[in-house]
């Protein structure tokens, strides 16, 4: 057997391997070199699913989401000094967005610690911020230890980061096999956390007396796999619902109490407001005026206490997982035969008045087929020509903005985005996990990939790991030559003709129409250039044909095309 080096000899490589296997640990996305090479084929050996990636910190993002889609920490692995620090940003990313991720990086010998070994960097320190656990291994022997709790820690009440520090010299250190707990235990998921009743019943009450009652269903719940608990609770109630980015699917975008596009009004007039697993951060605006009503009643329910009345003062704050509560609630609402009437009620007929010129507004721009397309008739052809259950990963400031509302999840889990760090580059770690779980667990499945032009290149060179692992990811760039708003081809040009282009050149403009499907003649395909509605059409249908490698679409759109002017101005309202 490969774990066995000698006579009854095993290394920290193979105890390693051994011990997140034992704690259930499936997939681990990294890049190897100096000292985890043998590292990475003991996982193997052991059954690990390893998927090498082209940049630590894409690897770091990948990981990160097979944690959100399975609810079991992914693993990054990562060698020593630069491997380990261009992780961090991923850490970081995870530990913002609580989602659960074990990140092991190599690092040097211990023997040349403090004499300038190779690649040499204070690994642990450098993580702790950044994580909730952090340590290094002392010995062979305690390997198992550290990665129980490592993956518990990650896992349990509020998910996060663990990081495990493994010397070269502990990675090669052989132990006798029958002196280290390779059978260490493995204590399964704790019991859900179920609330107080007192609290159930206020916030019946405050819900009963409520004129306005208004949920907001968070990735939380979508992480608490609560979806079964909330669908049954919006139904019976009819009470309106807002999803966040990432809690949409939670209850399908499609229902009819889903008001989104009726967001600002839902949350300025709300009077009572039943917080799901969303934290009233920035994304919610603080849950404060000038956004929300100054006397408006919160019941939040969260799994971790600390978030408990965070920014503003919960009238109602329940320390609980969200399926109980909810399943509680619901229980008693039905006692009290609480439905809300959208034909009768008035705080029903405002929100549909919004949502009806808010449809307008979309169907207008999305019907204006004029070359170059505006971003909202690209998004109307997109989601007419994807399969309905595709998983949609989306960054890019615009891209991800406007496209939040028209493309839709109907199932939990089923988008990952740039989510509450704000982080350009997730999108292509992001679609591998979510195509490599489909492999395995959907296998029909497809994962859609809408780029801005800019946030793809962040981690472009990914589409090379796609085509090795013949992951059918289908990208699509929604192409405006810039960061949020784009530039032309003569605006570029006579900008540049002023002479010193390093001078001239704004911050926010890129090379314009740049041939990025042009990246599938490496791999010996074709991609696909877009400028109207019926190439992307055509396009998406021959893409979603494709099985075993990637596709590229790339939109050329108008470079001046804008979203929707927005009653509040997005982050400047910052006067608090
Ligand atoms: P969103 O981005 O959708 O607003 P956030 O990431 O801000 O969501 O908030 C998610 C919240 O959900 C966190 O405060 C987290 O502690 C909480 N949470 C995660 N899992 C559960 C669960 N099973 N039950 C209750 N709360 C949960
Ligand atoms: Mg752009």
């Amino acid at each position: 057997s490969t774990k066995l080096n000698q006579a009854m000899g095993i290394d920290g490589s193979n105890i390693l391997a051994e011990s997140l296997k034992k704690q259930g640990v499936e997939y681990v996305f990294g890049i190897v070199g100096i000292p985890v090479i043998e590292t990475s084929l003991a996982f193997q050996a052991a059954g690990l699913k390893y998927v090498g990636m082209r940049n630590e910190q894409a690897a770091c993002y990948a990981a990160q989401a097979i944690g959100y889609l399975t609810g079991k920490p992914g693993v990054c692995l990562a060698v020593s000094g630069p491997g380990l620090l261009h992780c961090i940003g991923g850490m970081a990313n995870a530990q913002v967005n609580c989602w659960p991720l074990l990140v092991i990086a190599g690092s040097c010998p211990e023997d040349h610690e403090g004499i300038g070994g190779f690649q040499e960097w204070l690994q642990v320190e450098s993580s702790r911020m950044y994580c909730k656990y952090a340590a290094r291994p002392p010995s062979p022997r305690l390997i198992p230890l550290h990665v129980e709790k490592a993956v518990r820690l990650a896992s349990v009440g509020r998910p996060g980061v663990a990081y495990l520090d493994m010397p070269a010299t502990l990675l090669t250190a052989e132990a006798e096999e029958d002196k280290v707990p390779l059978d260490y235990y493995n204590a399964g998921p704790i019991k859900l956390a179920y609330p107080d009743p007192t609290l159930v019943d206020q916030a019946v009450d405050l819900l009963s007396k409520a004129e306005r009652p208004l949920i907001i269903v968070g990735k939380g719940a979508a992480y608490g796999r609560a979806e079964e608990a909330v669908r049954k609770l919006v139904e019976n109630t009819k009470i309106p619902f807002l999803p966040t980015p990432m809690g949409k699917g939670v209850v399908p975008d499609e229902s009819k109490q889903c008001v989104a596009s009726a967001r600002t009004q839902a949350l300025l007039k709300a009077d009572v407001i039943l917080l799901l697993g969303a934290r009233l951060n920035w994304m919610l605006h603080f849950g404060r005026p000038p956004r929300y009503s100054p006397d408006v009643k919160v019941i939040q329910v969260d799994i971790s206490p600390e978030e408990l009345h965070n920014s503003i003062k919960s009238e109602v704050a329940i320390y609980s997982d969200i399926k109980p509560f909810v399943e509680a609630l619901t229980r008693k609402l039905a006692e009290k035969k609480f439905t809300l009437q959208p034909a009768k009620n008035s705080w029903w007929q405002t929100l549909q008045e919004k949502q009806k010129k808010n449809a307008e507004f979309v169907e207008a721009q999305a019907n204006d087929k004029t070359v170059p397309l505006n971003y909202y008739a690209v998004f109307k052809a997109v989601q007419a020509n994807i399969p309905k259950d595709s998983i949609i990963v989306s960054e890019g400031a615009n891209t991800m903005d406007i496209g939040r509302g028209i493309l839709l999840n109907n199932q939990p889990r089923h988008r990952l985005d740039a989510g509450t760090f704000g982080t350009m580059g997730v999108g292509p770690g992001f679609a591998i996990a979510a195509a490599m779980w489909c492999r395995d667990y959907a296998p029909n499945k497809r994962v859609i990939c809408v780029e801005g032009d800019s946030a793809f290149g962040f981690s472009g060179m990914e589409i090379e790991t796609m085509f090795r692992y013949k992951l059918p990811v289908i990208i699509i760039i929604v192409n405006n030559n810039g960061i949020y708003s784009g530039f032309d081809k003569n605006t570029m040009q006579e900008i540049q003709s002023y002479g010193d282009v390093a001078q001239s050149t704004p911050p926010t403009a890129l090379s314009t129409e740049v041939r990025y499907e042009k990246m599938m003649e490496m791999f010996g395909e074709t991609g696909h250039l877009c400028r109207t509605v019926e190439e992307i059409e055509a396009a998406i249908k021959k893409a979603v044909k494709v099985v075993d490698k990637p596709s590229i679409i790339n939109i050329l759109i108008n470079p001046q095309s804008n979203r929707k002017p927005q009653t509040f101005n997005w982050l400047t309202e910052s006067k608090l």
